[in-house]
């Protein structure tokens, strides 16, 4: 394993001194339950035949059938993937969710496929993993560059190749086929709970500002709830422009504007930066809500943010933890922050497998309730310990995880094994 599942596991080491775990718990929670690699073979509309790398793998399943998305990217490894299921393993024990974790990938610049090599890699996707996933097993949903539509596409190819319904499979998906209301916004929902709770702790301000790297499903809906919330929005990003505007941006306009031409660039409001600028604003919040590892040891002196709320995964490389927790920045850490996807995922996977569905009210205010509760336990952990808010979710989820180890006894296999 290379760099990011090192120090993934890290942290989990660190968290696990201010807990008392068994042995067996720690040693189970090492390494990945499964892994899958497969090679996907795609017709491409010029006729010639691409093959692309895909992952799946399942961390560990004792609190439930594993939960993780998908994400089409360049950057996607097994290494990338695996860490990701470990994390998803902690998110949804911090989120007490009766799942265990997994993540999929697929290595592939979505952006550069048309619309029908996207539907058949994403349905070829489903065929090699077929039966690795399922409704009481590992169910998908998306991640970085897949969405509702993506989703759709591979419940109904799981559905022709099982000869079935199984809509409970795959979460995210389209309404018409069982998605849930509230998907779609959930995660940045989440976030702006456990922003509200926490950011009267440590920023004194009547409007907090606000950047945010990362304008895409989370980075955008959450842009759009802050400033109806009155934050002012001073800055933005995709990974095609970086604005701002110290009086605030116009944020409806942006988002109009990256709906209509795909993205950020040319658009209506603010001045262009550079984007490793807009990680150093002096902000009271920052919100990195793109990807892995932007802020290192190399840019964490330079933050002047006052807290960081984690929206993508693991945008906080380890040895910038201590960085910033010495310069007294707080980092609202992304397994409890980002989880409100998971939360709505689980939401939908119930509606699923009890045939119903919930109005948007009843799944925003389910959404609430449990991202309030953990934010708060969360906290409560970290004020007991004396430890900053990221060890306090580990040590949360580490003490689920390890008393579900420990309850099934001395078992070590694995899943139907
Ligand atoms: P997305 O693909 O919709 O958006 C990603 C955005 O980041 C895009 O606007 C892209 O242009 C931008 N970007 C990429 N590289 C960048 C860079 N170097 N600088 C600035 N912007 C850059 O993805 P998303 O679903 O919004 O996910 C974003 C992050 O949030 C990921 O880490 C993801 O794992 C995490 N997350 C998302 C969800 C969800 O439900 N969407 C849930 C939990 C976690």
């Amino acid at each position: 394993m290379t760099e990011l599942f090192d120090s993934a596991s890290q942290r989990v080491t660190r968290a696990q001194r201010y807990l008392e775990m068994s042995d067996d718990a720690i040693e189970r929670l090492r390494l990945p339950a499964s892994s899958l690699k497969v090679s996907i073979p795609v017709r491409m509309d010029d006729g010639t035949l691409r093959t692309f790398p895909g992952y799946r793998v399942r961390y560990d399943d004792t609190r439930g059938p594993t939960k993780g998305g998908i994400r089409f990217h360049p950057r996607v490894s097994v290494d990338e993937v695996t860490t990701l299921a470990l994390w998803m393993t902690l998110k949804c024990a911090v989120l007490d969710l009766p799942f265990g974790g997994a993540k999929g990938g697929v290595t592939v610049d979505a952006g550069s496929l048309s619309p029908a090599e996207l539907e058949r890699l994403s349905r070829g996707y489903i065929a090699h993993i077929v039966d690795f996933i399922g409704p009481d097993r590992d169910i998908p949903a998306p991640d970085v560059a897949t969405d509702a539509l993506v989703m759709g596409w591979m419940v109904d190819e799981y559905n022709k190749i099982r000869r079935g319904h199984y809509p409970a499979v795959i979460t995210g998906k389209p309404l018409a086929l069982g998605g849930s209301l509230g998907r779609e916004t959930a995660t940045a929902m989440g976030a702006f709970h456990v922003l509200q709770e926490l950011v009267e702790r440590h920023v004194d301000a009547k409007e907090p500002t606000v950047a945010i790297q990362g304008f895409g499903n989370a980075g955008s809906h959450l842009a759009t709830l802050l400033a109806a919330a009155g934050y002012r929005v001073v800055a933005v990003n995709d990974s095609k422009a970086s604005l701002c505007d110290a009086d605030g941006l116009d944020v409806a306009a942006l988002v109009e504007h990256k709906d209509v031409t795909g993205s950020l660039d040319g658009a209506p409001d603010g001045d262009l930066i550079d984007p490793e600028e807009l990680l150093t604003l002096d902000v009271d919040v920052l919100v990195p809500a793109a990807l892995e590892n932007a802020i290192t040891e190399a840019n964490a002196h330079d933050v002047k943010a006052k807290m960081i709320l984690e929206v993508a995964n693991g945008p906080v490389a380890i040895e910038a933890d201590d960085i910033l927790e010495k310069r007294g920045i707080v980092v609202a850490p992304d397994i409890l922050t980002n989880a409100g996807g998971v939360t709505v995922s689980y939401f939908e996977w119930v509606q699923n497998l009890q045939r119903e569905r919930w109005t948007g009210d009843e799944v925003a205010s389910r959404l609430k309730t449990r991202m309030l509760a953990e934010t708060r336990n969360v906290a409560d952990v970290s004020a007991d310990l004396g430890v900053p808010y990221r060890t306090a979710a580990y040590v949360l989820a580490l003490r689920r995880i390890g008393e579900a180890i420990d309850a099934t006894g001395t078992s070590v296999l694995f899943g139907d094994g």
